[in-house]
């Protein structure tokens, strides 16, 4: 007797299996199973997917938007003026509190890990201690992998490394930096050498907002590159934003990627994020900012998409839902061929999973037993649609459900109901 089975469900390379869930994990997937389940959910024509991942959050600052008041220009530096104002006024309590909310959205679009950037600056590191908190709450459904997060940098405050290296000993698990805000170049390539040392001791990995600015002479991820090869952490870092490579020279670019293949580091655009953010000092031509994403990909570069804001200081919207950052995604760095939208649905499932070092994961035997039924025939119609997740399974346990996204038409000799699929070709 299997405690949970799901049937016909089509997976994202097209094909149709059951699956078998016993405990926390899947027992058997086939095309056919036999046997009883006390719980049986019937996937036919629906997508069955691994469940979403964000490489990239700041959990700490979401649902905040207006406090203390919106960021009247929209740009990262008011965002993080903002920002400082609020983590002096947030209590622990009430970080914890829309942390929760957030993740309440996140499990019902089958978001069920996030690696989640916390900011370590202020000394009281209240922000350290509500986060470590909800990793803890919310265990059960969502994975939440924690990054200390220097957010004013690591060496422009008096006690910026002292209180990255607290927040490490309370439990954080990965080391982050943000050197294009330190004050001199300088000190950014000296910030990434001391990072990398601290986490090749600790044997932690490592993700750094990395470049995150138009100013193409920004080449910090040059210098993260090397330290990732001479401490030997290949595989365990990562490059967050990476916009300043848009404005970049192709003929540096082409010296840059090879460096940054040869170091095994990934990277994670924010497109939604970046696409509000960056260009805010160009008139026209005005600057997409997103980083090179078909070109790193194409020079076997793991890259991901991360969603990085929820209604904070730094962006005024967002739903929890991957599939509109894929969406945007693949806009803007114009994915539009079959295989690059496919590839789009992949970065939010497997290959983010992949890069933040998610165990157990994916639709295979013995794996976690995680996955969404979503109101869609595959994965482009996905992010087309955005569609209804009609059951999340998390960890064995169905943790949300909802009703199909189909509309009733009242139009004379036109059908009564409309469910918006694309055409099967
Ligand atoms: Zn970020």
């Amino acid at each position: 007797m299997f405690d949970l089975l799901v049937k016909g469900g089509t997976l994202p390379d097209g094909t149709v299996a059951d699956i078998a869930i016993t405990g926390d994990r899947i027992a058997e997937i086939a095309p056919k199973i036999e046997g009883e389940a006390r719980e049986v959910i019937d996937a036919a024509g629906d997508l069955v997917s691994p469940p979403f991942v964000d490489p990239h959050f700041h959990l700490d600052a979401t649902l905040s938007y207006g406090l203390p008041r919106v960021n009247a220009s929209g740009t990262l530096l008011e965002g993080i003026s903002l920002w400082g104002e609020l983590r002096e006024i947030a209590t622990v309590e009430e970080m914890v509190e829309r942390a929760l909310q957030y993740c309440d959205w996140a499990a019902s679009t089958g978001l069920l890990a996030i690696r989640s950037h916390v900011d370590t600056t202020p000394d009281h590191l209240n922000t350290v201690t509500a986060m470590l908190e909800v990793r803890e709450k919310v265990k059960d459904y969502i994975d939440l992998q924690l990054v200390a997060f220097p957010q004013d940098g690591l060496y422009r405050t008096p006690t910026g490394r002292e209180n990255l290296i607290r927040a490490l000993d309370m439990g954080v698990e990965v080391v982050g930096g943000i050197p294009h805000f330190e004050r001199t170049m300088a000190d950014g390539a000296e910030s990434l050498a001391d990072l990398c040392e601290i986490a090749a001791e600790r044997g932690l990995r490592v993700d750094i907002h990395c470049d995150e600015t138009d100013d193409p002479m920004s080449r910090h991820i040059e210098t993260l590159a090397f330290e990732t090869q001479r401490l030997g952490l290949q595989g365990r870092v990562v490059g967050s934003h990476l916009t300043s490579m848009h404005s970049m020279d192709n003929y540096y670019v082409s010296k840059l990627l090879p460096l940054i293949a040869e170091a095994g580091i990934s990277a994670i655009p924010n497109p939604l994020i970046n696409i509000v953010l960056q260009g805010r000092h160009d008139t026209f031509p005005k600057r997409r900012g997103l980083t090179r994403v078909k070109e790193m990909q194409s020079m076997g570069i793991p890259v991901g998409w991360g969603q990085d804001c929820v209604l904070d200081p730094w962006y005024s919207l967002g739903t929890a839902d991957m599939l509109d950052v894929a969406f945007m995604g693949m806009h803007v760095a114009q994915m539009t061929h079959p295989e690059e939208m496919a590839r789009c649905f992949t970065m939010v499932t497997e290959t983010n999973a992949r890069i933040i070092g998610l165990e157990d994961y994916g639709l295979k035997k013995g794996a976690k037993a995680s996955l969404v039924v979503l109101d869609a025939a595959s994965p482009v119609d996905a992010l087309r649609l955005r569609p209804a997740r009609l059951a999340v399974v998390s960890k064995g346990k169905v943790i949300a459900r909802a009703p199909r996204g189909d509309s009733g038409l009242s139009i004379p000799g036109r059908p009564e109901n409309v469910r918006r699929r694309a055409p099967r070709r």
